[in-house]
């Protein structure tokens, strides 16, 4: 008789998810890359994601902290996919969330802070380029409504950018290795709505199933990791995250 998927859940202990754009969708924040995504729309935006182009370019900053102040992410509220994995942390199953968003949806949901791997950084956070001080975000667009079109590090002047990974940037090698920590100590490795193609978080499927974890994926679109996952949801994240968080939840509670 064929081991389903749910016969494996039952024997989950240890889970840690990747959550991408796909997961905020449904809060009202536009992803990047798809049909709709903000670069595939508007290339200038993407040049603000440019670490090169931002440091040399005051018009991309202004226009960069114009754009930070208006980011829906300030008015979203979490959705039923973040608050099924306070769900799967408060009945002990989860190990991580590694996040590719910077909208810090998941705290505002309620999962614990040390639970939550941002490795592409935060948007609620200001770092200096040049002296690396962090201001809470809130604090340096208050400075933007009042007139200062790019804000300067009031520690030492520089060139002040959201606490994002932007291209160009490397990740936080810290934060890279909790990540990767995270995807090989789990049994289970859901990837939501991420289309696998950014790496190296795209990577750490692979991190998770060489050390011997299952591999679920939850994506509208095809994943280039879909041949090796042992099962793939296709429909919207908002339906196959809690479904698959409720099947887990309940055969924990069985054990
Ligand atoms: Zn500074």
């Amino acid at each position: 008789m064929a081991v389903t998927l749910r016969d494996r859940l039952g024997e989950v202990t240890s889970i840690t998810v990747l959550t991408g754009a796909g997961i905020s969708t449904d809060s009202g924040i536009p992803d990047f890359r798809g049909p709709q995504g903000v670069w595939t729309k508007d290339p200038a935006a993407a040049a603000m994601a440019t670490i090169d182009t931002y440091v040399a370019d005051p018009e991309v900053r202004r226009r960069a902290w114009r754009s930070r102040r208006d980011h829906p992410a300030w008015r979203a509220e979490p959705n039923i996919a973040h608050a099924v994995l306070v769900d799967l942390e408060r009945a002990g199953l989860l190990r991580s969330i590694i996040t590719q968003n910077v909208d810090g949806l998941h705290q505002r949901a309620g999962s614990s802070g040390e639970m939550v791997i941002e490795i592409h950084g935060t948007m609620r956070d200001a770092e200096c380029l040049t002296c690396g001080l962090v201001t809470p975000m809130p604090e340096v667009l208050r400075r933007v409504d009042a007139g200062e079109a790019d804000p300067p590090c009031l520690a030492c002047g520089g060139i002040q950018k959201s606490a994002t990974i932007s291209f160009g940037q490397a990740l936080r090698r810290d934060v890279l290795d909790a990540a990767i920590l995270a995807a090989r100590s789990c049994d289970l490795f859901i990837a939501a709505g991420t289309s696998l193609t950014v790496h190296p978080a795209a990577g750490l499927c692979l991190e998770a199933t060489e050390h011997g974890a299952l591999l679920v994926i939850l994506n509208a679109q095809e994943t280039p990791y879909d041949e090796i996952a042992d099962a793939v949801l296709r429909g919207p994240v908002g339906e196959t995250l809690p479904e698959l968080v409720r099947i887990a939840v309940g055969a924990g509670e069985q054990r």
